[in-house]
């Protein structure tokens, strides 16, 4: 660190602005120019390419002591990072679950970003629209008016905060004592296809992973019931507490959802808080067609999902929803001598966000949720959902009719796994041949499917949450799995 940092010139005029505004103006405007041209023609480059060692150095630099020019900055960002993009904007990145993003958003979050509101209380507009933003996700969820809600920075987070918020509600004085008031420990239950956000959260929540019990699941991967029973009774006679199921509504690995309608009456029974990690999967509910399975979500009372998976919006935004609003105030409300809600003034207006999760201070990440909606409609994001799970039920009947390819698991929304298989190889070297496609795949820049292991098979995985995918991008894929599969196998039994 420099130690003898000069004193300004003119000491009590500096300032971050630009010293040229109209150089700057035009800087963004070329700017602006730059990612039209890069997002419109972006299924031509490769959906990856490994960050050169000259980026990697360049990103390695010192802190910076004196100032560059924001042009040559600019320059820099071309050249070393933008290229080295995650992919996830490419029409055929199918890995993990990522959304695709939109020139658009990009747009309203520089409108956000010029705004700079801090989200978290007062009389302005910021408030006005986020609030607006948790109504219009109560009224996807079907949730009643009551219910409460709050834009969190993903699902991860969504589930944490619901859970904190199961937590609270289930003895008042949680608050206060923590754990350590509580005799019987708490449990909560959810099917070993779970998000690890869940065990995370089980920790973060002072339970410890052990407090999460491992539901079984049946052949399609939803989780067995009789076993969830089994699991609880168990605890009961051992002096558990069990306070929380989780359902999964598009597990990760497969997209599995689980027995919504019967987790409803077993919770009502047993008064256990019904929690959803529906990540992806929640937004199904705007299909008619997944009614009858997904309406049994207006009974949980809570429900976690993101924005920027199936939504398609931009990094990061995901909704946490408590069906009673009460119950969520009273899990974080504070009063605060430099908080408190006044009458009149900025002080006034919306309740402080505070009172419904753990952040003070947020971004206004509900800008770009509340422009999608307007700009597109639900029903038009409806229909890009249907899209993309006809697209994973498409991509699954040509796996089923192709000699070389297994399907691994049903496609019950928008994920299949599948792997190469030419009929003469055991488990072990499958799993290798195929984690060997899936590098060169990635590295080839073809297409980008992740991967994950079922019942000790080792699958690539595509999850299609990309408004951008054609039926001829998963054409591609599949000739380039077969392509080089068969160049693999070829290279083995020739050496
Ligand atoms: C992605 C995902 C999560 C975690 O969500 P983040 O937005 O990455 O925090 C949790 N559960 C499921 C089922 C997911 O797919």
């Amino acid at each position: 660190m420099n130690n003898n940092i000069p004193y300004p010139p003119n000491p009590g005029t500096e300032t971050l602005d630009p010293s040229d505004w109209g150089k700057i103006r035009l800087l963004g405007h070329q700017m602006v120019d730059d990612m039209v041209q890069f997002l419109q023609t972006i299924g031509e480059q490769p959906v990856w390419r490994k960050p050169s060692d000259a980026a990697r150095e360049y990103l390695q630099e010192d802190l910076p002591q004196l100032p560059q020019d924001i042009a040559d900055i600019y320059a820099d960002f071309k050249e070393h990072i933008l290229p080295y993009h995650n992919g996830n904007i490419h029409p055929r990145f199918w890995g993990w679950v990522k959304g695709t993003g939109s020139m658009q958003s990009a747009l309203a979050e520089m409108l956000a970003a010029a705004m700079n509101p801090n989200v978290s209380l007062g009389d302005q507009a910021a408030m006005y629209v986020e609030k607006q933003v948790v109504e219009w996700c109560k009224q996807m969820m079907h949730y009643p008016q009551n219910a409460s809600g709050l834009l969190v920075s993903g699902a991860s987070m969504a589930n944490a905060t619901a859970l904190i918020v199961a937590r609270n509600a289930f003895d008042e004085n949680i608050r206060k004592e923590g754990l350590h008031g509580r005799k019987a420990k708490l449990t909560l239950y959810a099917s070993n296809q779970t998000h690890s956000c869940i065990a995370r959260a089980a920790e973060m929540l002072g339970l410890g992973t052990d407090a999460l019990r491992h539901v079984r699941v049946d052949s399609h991967y939803t989780l067995d019931v009789g076993h969830l029973k089994e699991c609880i009774a168990r605890d009961e006679a051992a002096g558990y507490r069990p306070f929380c199921i989780v359902a999964n509504v598009g597990t990760v690995n497969t997209g599995a959802i689980d027995p919504l309608e019967t987790l409803v009456d077993i919770c009502k029974e047993k008064g256990l808080w019904l929690h959803v990690d529906g990540a992806f999967g929640a937004l199904a509910r705007l299909l008619p067609e997944y009614e009858g399975t997904l309406r049994w979500l207006g009974y949980a009372n809570s429900i976690a999902f993101d924005l920027h998976k199936w939504m398609y919006l931009p990094y990061n935004v995901g909704c946490v929803l408590v069906r009673e609003g009460d119950t969520h105030r009273n899990a974080f409300s504070y009063n605060a001598d430099y908080l408190t809600h006044h009458e009149r003034g900025f002080a006034a207006g919306p309740e402080g966000m505070s009172n419904y999760g753990p952040e003070l201070s947020r971004d206004f990440k509900a800008l770009k949720v509340w422009m999608a909606l307007k700009e597109h409609g639900v029903e038009k994001l409806a229909r890009l959902i249907r899209q993309n799970i006809e697209q994973a039920r498409y991509l699954a009947r040509r796996i089923a009719q192709t000699p070389g390819l297994e399907l691994m698991a049903s496609v019950p929304l928008n994920i299949v796994c599948f792997r190469y298989n030419p009929g003469f190889l055991n488990t072990h070297e499958l799993n290798l041949l195929n984690r060997e496609i899936l590098m060169q795949l990635h590295e080839s820049g073809v297409a980008v499917p992740s991967y994950t292991v079922l019942q000790q098979a080792y699958c690539l995985r595509v999850a299609i949450a990309n408004h951008r995918t054609t039926t001829a991008d998963l054409e591609r894929l599949l000739e380039a799995v077969l392509k080089i599969g068969k160049q693999c196998v070829k290279f083995e039994t020739a050496t």
